[in-house]
């Protein structure tokens, strides 16, 4: 059989723990068999990342801006237990954090939904996809709380001097008081994201606030999306048949929760923080939730939003056989080949993610699954539990098939 053969590499970030483990798992059952794989590989574990004192997650975020599509494995973001187990010299900051920040983008995070695991709310038909704002607002707040009465004021102090200051409360007793901000050029990057993903998965945009309280502050959210819809986007949603939508975010959870699916819903910040919980919650298992970091200029890094299944990992070490999902980490390899394949017009490559997105589906569909959806399973045949490498080979047969 000849491989699909790639052109530009695709940037491989790999990481830790079961994931780790599972990403191996993945490439040798289900890519390295099919396409002549091409990546620029980059080591995101943790011992690397200490051994390099963290420049290779900075070179990795680097050649994902070169070269347009990247995927990502989970990482460990270490913490003080984390310090001790790996000997590290300091406590390396998240990955996802250093990349965010180093390509300005957004995280776009959407279900894969199979027949027989039905979402919370039953007419749900579609994926939701959910875009958070992560950048300001309550996150990089200023807090303070006042013991007694007192006056609390807004100051704003310009570059050359010039003072603003209005009034916040006059305290007759203790209370609370905080401040927070968010910049035009933040909240334009998160839009240019929002709006490219859009355009680059074919589904309606919405956005909410609460701009009819928030008068400034959330209505500069409201304003920025429309200029840069109105001067830049609107001919090529118009084109694409699809539509950017503002409601007021009272009116946006009514409307989601009526709705079907099938488009992006984008929120700030702390909205975001929250409704992604709620939205994947409902929608059934973390292990099929996919996540990807979209650049304001249109650069892609795909990976599972879940974590390294550390649990997992130790039964692993233990010699036990594990049923960890890997149904997020293949989607973040088809979600980057099939972007690879749609920048070099390599359709063979585009078609491959398609074909293999399904036998994944199918093969849940037929009943055969990991431990983590058996339970949820509400299929006609009973549920058939397999290890992570047996479902892996079930995806195989029907790959070939
Ligand atoms: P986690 O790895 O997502 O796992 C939490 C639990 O969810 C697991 O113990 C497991 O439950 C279940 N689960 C998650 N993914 C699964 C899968 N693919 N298949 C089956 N079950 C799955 O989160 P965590 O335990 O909070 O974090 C572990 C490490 O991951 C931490 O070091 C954290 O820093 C890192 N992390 C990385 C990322 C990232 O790279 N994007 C994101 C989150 C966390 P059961 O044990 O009950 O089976
Ligand atoms: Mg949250």
């Amino acid at each position: 059989m000849t491989k699909i053969p790639m052109t530009v590499p695709l940037v491989e970030l790999d990481g830790d723990e079961m994931t780790r483990i599972i990403w191996q798992q993945i490439k040798d059952t289900l890519l390295l068999p099919y396409i002549d794989l091409k990546t620029e590989y980059y080591d995101l574990g943790l011992p690397e990342r200490e051994r390099t004192r963290d420049q290779v997650t900075v070179d990795a975020s680097h050649a994902i801006q070169k070269y347009g599509v990247g995927v990502k494995c989970a990482t460990i973001t270490p913490n003080a237990q984390r310090v001790e187990e790996y000997k590290l010299s300091q406590m390396w900051k998240s990955p996802n954090g250093t990349l965010r920040a180093i390509l300005d983008g957004t995280v776009f995070r959407a279900p894969i939904m199979v027949r027989g695991i039905s979402p919370v709310v039953k007419n749900w038909k579609k994926p939701i996809t959910i875009a958070r704002h992560a950048y300001g607002d309550v996150y990089k707040n200023t807090e303070f709380k006042p013991a007694g009465p007192g006056k609390a004021e807004l100051v704003f102090t310009a570059a050359d001097g010039a003072e603003t200051r209005q009034t916040i409360f006059d305290f007759q007793g203790p209370g609370v008081l905080q401040g927070m901000y968010n910049t035009d050029a933040s909240i334009t990057s998160f839009a240019h994201s929002c709006f490219q993903y859009a355009l680059s998965t074919g589904q309606d945009l919405w956005f909410a606030t609460k701009d009819t309280i928030s008068k400034q502050y959330d209505h500069r959210f409201k304003d920025i999306f429309q200029e840069l819809f109105d001067a830049q986007y609107k001919p090529l949603f118009e084109k694409q048949g699809i539509t950017y939508f503002y409601t007021l975010i009272d009116d946006a959870v009514a409307r989601v929760i009526r709705s079907e699916g099938g488009y992006i819903w984008a929120c700030k910040n702390y909205d975001g923080d929250v409704m992604s919980d709620m939205v994947s919650t409902a929608f059934g298992s973390l292990a099929m939730m996919t996540s990807v970091l979209v650049s304001p200029d249109g650069k892609y890094e795909y990976e599972a939003a879940h974590g390294t299944v550390t649990r997992h990992y130790y039964k692993h070490l233990a010699g036990e056989e594990t049923s960890t999902n890997p149904m997020a980490t293949i989607f973040a390899w088809t979600g980057a080949l099939r972007k690879r394949g749609e920048l070099d017009g390599n359709r063979e490559l585009a078609n491959f993610a398609d074909r293999l997105e399904k036998a994944c589906i199918d093969t849940i569909e037929s009943g055969v699954m990991t431990g983590d959806l058996a339970g949820l399973w509400e299929g006609e045949t009973p549920a058939r539990k397999v290890t992570t490498q047996g479902f892996l080979d079930a995806i195989a047969q029907r790959l070939d098939a």
